[in-house]
């Protein structure tokens, strides 16, 4: 975990926005060789990491809990990550994020303990810890306080369905590259809608299934229509 230890999420752990604890799952093992894994019922190849460690590890966090926490088990058959996962996460006191490793984890102890099964995606990973990073990674920057500016994780990609329009910083010119002329323009209203249309354009494009799902106005869509008639 010491990936979250730099950067935004280190800055919040040291302001206290943030507290992320690393537990050793193999520092509940039951056996005296410290290991946690077993070969699979049934036969096949591969281990399969045991329910007892897996339970006593997260009882001594459920301890340390106010609340009984949300266990998300990181695993490849979890509904996707998404940014409305990250807001609902967010709004939770505690969160406990089971990684597994060799072939997973002891159907069992998931059934007794896991509230929400979560992928990153439709490939297989060796454990769950870089997917549990990227969750924390997204989660965090939407519990207050953890973003400077606060207006920067309101409008963003994925907000109402639709990606982001381009940005631009100094210099105005860069080889020969213009920044688009509105946005030197100071006029606050149109600057709003030529990014609004550039959202709705680049979502067109690069995410059509996301923009099914977008509220648009009337006049946007014609808009929208114009466009792709050029395309
Ligand atoms: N045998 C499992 C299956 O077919 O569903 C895959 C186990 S995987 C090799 C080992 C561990 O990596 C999983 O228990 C899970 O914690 C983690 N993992 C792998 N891919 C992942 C993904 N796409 N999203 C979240 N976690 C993943």
């Amino acid at each position: 975990m010491d990936g979250l230890n730099t950067s935004i999420t280190g800055r919040a752990i040291a302001n206290g926005l943030l507290s992320i604890e690393a537990v050793n799952i193999r520092d509940f093992a039951v056996n005296k060789h410290n290991r946690v894994d077993d070969y699979t019922y049934g036969g096949g190849a591969g281990m399969l990491m045991q329910a007892e460690p897996v339970y006593l590890a997260y009882k001594s966090v459920e301890e340390q809990c106010k609340v009984k926490p949300r266990v998300i088990y990181l695993s490849p058959q979890g509904k996707t990550f998404s940014q409305n996962m990250a807001e609902e996460f967010a709004k939770e006191e505690e969160l406990v994020f089971l990684c597994g490793h060799y072939e997973g984890i002891d159907e069992r102890v998931l059934e007794e303990i896991v509230t929400d099964y979560v992928s990153i995606g439709d490939y297989v990973l060796t454990g769950g810890e870089l997917p549990a990073m990227v969750m924390i990674d997204a989660v965090s920057r939407l519990v207050p306080g953890v973003l400077h500016n606060n207006v920067s994780a309101e409008f963003e990609t994925f907000q109402d369905n639709l990606l982001e329009y381009p940005q631009y910083t100094r210099p105005e010119e860069w080889r020969g590259k213009k920044v688009p002329e509105i946005l030197l323009s100071g006029h606050h209203a149109n600057i709003e809608k030529w990014r609004r249309e550039q959202s709705i354009m680049r979502t067109a494009k690069a995410r059509p299934d996301l923009l099914e799902k977008a509220e648009l106005t009337e006049k946007e869509k014609k808009i929208l229509a114009n466009y792709e008639d050029l395309w």
